[in-house]
């Protein structure tokens, strides 16, 4: 009886098949690419508690992202595992970052296609490249509406609410979301992101742009990076974004059309 992928596809000499393992390949090329992404969505409620310019801290700190931090384990546990299955005697061992070890293992692919286990291998690492990808791009599904007026608990929303109550004391305290996203947009406006950040850090304030729209102001000399990190990657100001979207805004109703 011939070897069988844990797909279906015959196999020979190998546990998974070539499918397999180039859909293996490609995750570990998006878990590395998808790395400093990550790393500035966990880091962005940090950010921005710090203050601006020597100014007071921001206060309460806008409590972003804390899944971000969950994936940023999930995925970190799950490689080093990978790791250690593939690690030989003759290796170094790999440096415990989420890049590193996805270049570490993709380097290594045709010992990972003759372990007993791969199909484990496969399956889990395309579970973590889904999890990175949602915490680094998805819209959230509540939208932060700010601190409660009286015990300060952060307070979400489904997009569109217009009040915000929080119960947990009585009286109950209400809140307008719109002027309470203003007051937050007027915070959030002064931070420097990347890209992704900027693009998600909106979502949170219920502002849907795409990331492929940043590179299309930028291309066309709207958008310009106020700031660059140690790497040399573009830091966007967030409050040049929520202009830009605002005036797409107004674009989109004069012109009815569903892009700029
Ligand atoms: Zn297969
Ligand atoms: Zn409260």
């Amino acid at each position: 009886m011939p070897a069988l992928c844990s797909c279906g596809a015959k196999v020979s000499g190998t546990v998974i098949c070539s499918t397999c393992s180039t859909a293996l390949e490609r995750d570990l090329v998006t878990l590395a690419s998808l790395a400093p992404d990550l790393d500035v969505a966990v880091n962005r409620q940090a950010r921005l508690g710090e203050p601006s310019h020597g100014g007071r801290p921001v206060e309460p700190p806008l409590p972003f992202d804390e899944h971000a931090s969950d994936a940023r384990c999930l995925v970190t546990s799950t490689l080093t595992a990978w790791c250690e299955a593939v690690l030989e005697e003759r290796d170094d061992r790999p440096v415990r970052e989420i890049a590193y070890m996805a270049a570490w293992i993709h380097a290594r692919i045709g010992r990972v296609v003759v372990l007993a286990d791969a199909g484990d291998c496969a399956d889990e690492i395309a579970e973590i490249t889904r999890v990175m990808v949602r915490a680094v791009d998805s819209p959230p599904e509540l939208v932060y509406a700010g601190p409660c007026g009286v015990c300060k608990r952060p307070l979400y929303c489904r997009p569109g609410k217009t009040t915000v109550t929080c119960r947990d004391h009585n009286p109950a305290w209400s809140g307008d979301v719109t002027e309470r996203r203003e007051w937050m947009l007027g915070m959030a406006s002064g931070h420097l992101a990347h890209a992704a950040g900027t693009v998600r850090m909106l979502a949170m304030l219920g502002i849907r742009i795409t990331p492929v729209q940043v590179t299309r102001w930028v291309k066309a000399g709207r958008l310009q990076a106020r700031s660059e990190d140690a790497a040399g990657r573009p830091l966007y100001r967030v409050g040049d974004l929520i202009t830009l979207a605002a005036n797409r805004g107004a674009q989109l109703e004069l012109k009815g059309k569903h892009e700029v």
